[in-house]
């Protein structure tokens, strides 16, 4: 049976190192967020994200716009914040409310407070091999996991099911970096189960609960579930079919407690990291 990676032990390991790092500092880092959507699992995530700044002693700001919110008072609110000296970085929580422009929202940030490296200078850092001032927050605690379970990734074949700008692909350019031979698939790929099965490790984030069947994974392959779904019964599930999957797999993440606590943590790390590249 598989090693179940436990990301919740790795997360609260960074977490307590950053409150440590924290309570030696005069001032404290502070973390914005944008809330212009009144979908329940986004409240959920920005008050997750409250709660972990505020544990951490870092400065915390939510914003809560209502459905009337324009496009203009959002990006004048971004260029306050750009402006705020006790504000390191910025996010802006999706979906936004659909009469409005995300990608036009973003780019208002000032890159260097970009604490998800959703920026388009960011981006085009990150694959220019060129140090973003933040790497997006999914996609660096999946490396972080592997690293700490000490599962090599040069050389390996490994295989992405979801193409997103804020998973899939950040995280193809980060893999290709440490030298893996990355496949990126998505929605259109034809013969995904013959793809899945070449995978040394093997990485799903569709948001398509028990996709990841356990026909669809090589023997020993390491599986790192992304995914979450919301059942019915209001229970979260991953991408991939856990109860089948582990009995294959050498390594697997479950869902919760794999990818999910190592996102926030990356966050929490990546405010702080701001934090420091602003006061040098
Ligand atoms: P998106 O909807 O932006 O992207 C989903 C991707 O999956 C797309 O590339 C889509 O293909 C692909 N896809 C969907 N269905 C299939 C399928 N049947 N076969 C193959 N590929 C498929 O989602 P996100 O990247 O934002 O999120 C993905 C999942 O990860 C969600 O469940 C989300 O909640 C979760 N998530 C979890 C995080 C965590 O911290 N654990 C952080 C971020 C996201 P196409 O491009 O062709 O449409």
């Amino acid at each position: 049976m598989a090693i179940i990676i436990n990301g919740k032990k790795i997360a609260n390991e960074i977490l307590e190192n950053l409150k440590e790092k924290t309570a030696k500092l005069d001032k404290k880092p502070g973390l914005a967020v944008i809330l212009a959507n009144d979908n329940d699992s986004s409240k959920v995530y920005v008050s997750s994200k409250e709660k972990h700044s505020l544990y951490l002693g870092f400065k915390s700001c939510i914003y809560r716009f209502d459905k009337k919110v324009t496009q203009g008072e959002l990006i004048k609110a971004i260029h306050e914040l750009n402006e705020n000296p006790n504000i390191n970085g910025i996010l802006v929580q999706l979906p936004l409310f659909e009469h409005l422009n995300a990608n036009e929202i973003i780019e208002v940030i000032n890159p260097k407070k970009d604490v998800d490296g959703f920026h388009p200078i960011n981006v085009g850092k990150l694959n220019s091999n060129l140090n973003p001032w933040a790497v997006c927050c999914t996609p660096k605690g999946i490396i972080k996991l592997l690293k700490k379970y000490n599962i090599k990734i040069a050389g390996k074949n490994i295989v992405i099911v979801g193409r997103s700008n804020i998973v899939g692909k950040p995280l193809a350019t980060l893999l290709t970096s440490e030298d893996a031979t990355v496949t990126l698939a998505h929605s259109k790929t034809k013969n995904l189960k013959s793809i899945t099965k070449e995978a040394d490790i093997l990485i799903s984030a569709t948001g398509h609960a028990k996709l990841i069947k356990a026909n669809m994974v090589k023997k020993g392959a390491v599986v790192i579930d992304v995914g979450i779904t919301k059942q019915p019964s209001g229970k979260l599930v991953g991408d991939v079919d856990f109860e089948k999957v582990k009995n294959i797999a050498s390594y697997i993440t479950p869902v919760p407690g794999g990818v999910g606590p190592m996102t926030i943590a990356c966050l929490m790390e990546n405010t702080y990291e701001l934090y420091l590249k602003q006061n040098q």
